[in-house]
């Protein structure tokens, strides 16, 4: 019989609930499963392993928070790598700048690529519409490793939980590897997972360890992600000289009239002003 629930571990003891989501494409690669729903409320969505990663209705919350925050930072970016990134969300929106000359995306699976751009097409469709947008499929630790210094403005790890084929995008290795292949003004921008629960905490805070014992600049900026465990979910953003909001051009970013649906500038300062729990499990990271 076909599933026509959804239902995902938040922690052990929290399950997360889709009750209008049917079921339909599963299958197993050499890295991991993906599942295809479609829902009501949600639209068409895909998990990894059992977990949410997009859906066509709270994505550009995501997309919007890892894309932006950089570009309205340093908003003469021209090179960009994305890891990850399968559903091509965050590629759709770093193609939206004209000024930006090379967008290189390495994602480990290329079955959630092709799937995306043939179920997702809200968030794949650039993938294949924008000659600055280079596909790589292999792992993004080994690409990063092999990747010339200084060779990228930006780097974006829109990648999954540490567990898996994503666990190597949250060591220091990976991160000094970043740092290398990061030019003199680069921002590195990576996922950050959740301050609520404890299992998503423990992996913020030693995420957060990491990146401020390499990087001058280290700060850490929220957003609220319905589908993710408890809904409050962070980015890191790393750089060797820009502060993202001593350095925040919103000005130049307004002017390039780019209409979104969840960033804007307000909400540029607001989302680096954390509440004093999160304050200070990341003070304490170590
Ligand atoms: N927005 C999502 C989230 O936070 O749940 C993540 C989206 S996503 C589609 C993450 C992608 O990272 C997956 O397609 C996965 O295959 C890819 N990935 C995981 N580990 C990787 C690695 N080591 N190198 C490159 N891509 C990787």
């Amino acid at each position: 019989m076909k599933k026509t629930h959804y239902t995902e571990p938040w922690t052990k003891a929290v399950h997360f609930t889709i009750a209008d989501a049917e079921h339909f494409y599963s299958e197993t690669t050499p890295f991991q499963t993906i599942d295809f729903y479609k829902s009501k409320t949600f639209g068409t969505f895909f998990t990894l392993d059992g977990l949410m990663m997009v859906n066509e209705k709270d994505e550009f919350i995501y997309h919007d928070m890892i894309s932006h925050v950089p570009m309205a930072v340093n908003p003469n970016i021209k090179s960009v790598l994305i890891i990850g990134g399968g559903d091509g969300g965050t590629a759709r929106e770093m193609a939206r700048y004209k000024s930006l000359e090379k967008i290189d995306m390495v994602e480990i699976d290329e079955r959630v690529v092709r799937l995306s751009q043939q179920y997702l097409p809200l968030t794949a469709s650039s993938l294949d519409n924008d000659s600055r947008i280079t596909l790589y499929f292999e792992d993004g630790l080994a690409f990063v490793q092999n990747a010339k210094a200084k060779s990228y403005d930006l780097i974006l790890v829109d990648s999954t939980d540490p567990i898996g084929p994503g666990e190597g995008l949250f060591t220091k290795s990976f991160y000094e590897n970043c740092m290398r292949a990061l030019s003199d003004n680069g921002i590195l921008i990576n996922q950050h997972e959740s301050p609520y629960f404890d299992e998503q905490k423990h992996e913020m805070v030693r995420a957060h360890a990491k990146i401020k014992d390499l990087f001058p600049i280290a700060e850490v900026y929220q957003f609220h992600q319905p589908t993710y465990p408890s809904g409050h979910w962070l980015f890191g953003f790393a750089s060797k000289q820009y502060h993202p909001l001593k350095d925040h051009k919103k000005d130049q970013w307004e002017s390039l009239g780019l209409k979104t649906k969840y960033y804007n500038s307000d909400i540029h300062q607001g989302a680096f002003m954390l509440p004093t729990y999160v304050k200070e499990a990341l003070k304490n990271a170590s």
